[in-house]
Parts: C-alpha cells; sequence; structure tokens
C-alpha cells in the first residue's frame, strides 16, 4: 500500500514562496493602523456577509458572525487544498487565516476606545462580545495575546512549508523507484 503523495516542495517553489512571505510580512509591518489594503478588504467583505448569514441562525450569535464569516473562507479554502494536497496553495490560506486574525485583534484591542470607523455604523462587535463575557477590561490584553498568536500561527505556517521541502528534498525519486522495484 502506498500513500497518495503531496505535491513535492522544490527549491524553486520554496524560493517562490519565501519571496512572496517577505513582501507579504513587508505588507503587513508597513501597513498603517495595521489595516491591509485589499486582503483587508476582503476580509471586511466577508465580515459584513458573515453577520446577517449567522444572523439567520441565531440573533444571539449574529454578533459573533462577522469574525466566523472572515474566518471561515481561508479555513475553507485550507481544507479543500488539503484535499488537493498542495501545500503551498495550504500554507497560503493558512496565512491569510491568522492574518485575519490581526485584524480581528485590532478590532478587539478598540472595544473600549471605540475609535475606528465601523462600516454600517452599527453596534461595536467586541465591545458587544467582550461585555457580555464581562471581559471588557482586558480588552487590550487580549487583543495583544490574539496577536502573538497570529504570528507565532504565520511563523510556524512558514517553517511547515520549509520542513517539507527539507522532507522532499531528502527523498529523491531514485530511492522510491529502488523500493517499487
Ligand atoms: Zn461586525
Amino acid at each position: 500500500m502506498r500513500n497518495k503523495e503531496w505535491e513535492v516542495v522544490t527549491t524553486n517553489k520554496l524560493i517562490g514562496f519565501a519571496i512572496g512571505a517577505a513582501l507579504f510580512f513587508l505588507l503587513l509591518v508597513t501597513s498603517e493602523s495595521g489595516f491591509v489594503f485589499l486582503i483587508d478588504h476582503a476580509n471586511l467583505l466577508f465580515h459584513e456577509a458573515g453577520h446577517p448569514i449567522v444572523g439567520l441562525f441565531s440573533t444571539r450569535l449574529e454578533t459573533y458572525g462577522g469574525t466566523i464569516g472572515q474566518l471561515a473562507f481561508p479555513a475553507v479554502l485550507a481544507v479543500s487544498f488539503w484535499r488537493k494536497e498542495q501545500p503551498l496553495s495550504v500554507a497560503g490560506s493558512i496565512i491569510w487565516f491568522f492574518e485575519n486574525w490581526l485584524n480581528i485583534a485590532r478590532y478587539m484591542a478598540d472595544a473600549r476606545a471605540q475609535e475606528l470607523p465601523l462600516v454600517g455604523g452599527g453596534d461595536h462587535d467586541w465591545n458587544t462580545i467582550f461585555s457580555r463575557w464581562h471581559v471588557l477590561a482586558y480588552d487590550t490584553r487580549i487583543a495583544a495575546a490574539v496577536k502573538t498568536m497570529s504570528w507565532i500561527g504565520i511563523a510556524a505556517t512558514c517553517a511547515w512549508v520549509a520542513w517539507r521541502w527539507h522532507r522532499d528534498r531528502s527523498r529523491s525519486p531514485s530511492d522510491e523507484e529502488l523500493r517499487a522495484a
């Protein structure tokens, strides 16, 4: 019995991925006030779509719908690429997933201050959620922890790609053929 093989991470692919990741990193750290153009516009779109969709099922959960919505899309992508066994696309989706948490952390940190311009001008999600959980006083501390977790997640995903490349390199095709013979 032979396991289905994942797409091989070649050295060229690793270099391409590293350049892409470095540029993305640069974009993240240089983006003014933490809003990444285009990516966070997309996140916002999924966020705003999430509220009414979740709201169909529960009015109480509608507040969480935005956050669920913006996380659901990259999560679904990651699972679908995982099933197609495409490591770089999986990594890209997971990095997007964690980048979303940076965006969420920014919103969390604003729970008491409420200085961010809100689309639609409705309720402040995290003010509502943290008030509900009785942790409003800890908003910036929770946000800082979430932010740290996001960066760890992004770093771990990059490490996973490097590990796959290393593993794929040390497993030469001729060995496979020898084993099969
Ligand atoms: Zn919202």
